[in-house]
C-alpha cells in the first residue's frame, strides 16, 4: 500500500485516524510530520479542504 500524500512514493507504514470514519496510510515519514502538524506544515493530503474541516 502506498502513502496517502499525493506527492509521496514511500509505502505507507502507519494507518492514521484523521476523522470518525477516515483514515489515511502515511510512511514513516510522513506520520512523523502528521504528528508534529502543530509545529511544522502539515501534509498535503489528497482531499486538503476535507482534512482541514476535520481536524478544527
Ligand atoms: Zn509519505
Amino acid at each position: 500500500m502506498k502513502c496517502s500524500i499525493t506527492e509521496c512514493k514511500s509505502k505507507a507504514e502507519q494507518p492514521v485516524k484523521i476523522g470518525l470514519k477516515e483514515t489515511r496510510n502515511l510512511c514513516k515519514y510522513h506520520y512523523n510530520l502528521f504528528k508534529n502538524r502543530d509545529e511544522k506544515y502539515p501534509p498535503n493530503f489528497s482531499k486538503a479542504s476535507e482534512f482541514k474541516e476535520k481536524i478544527n
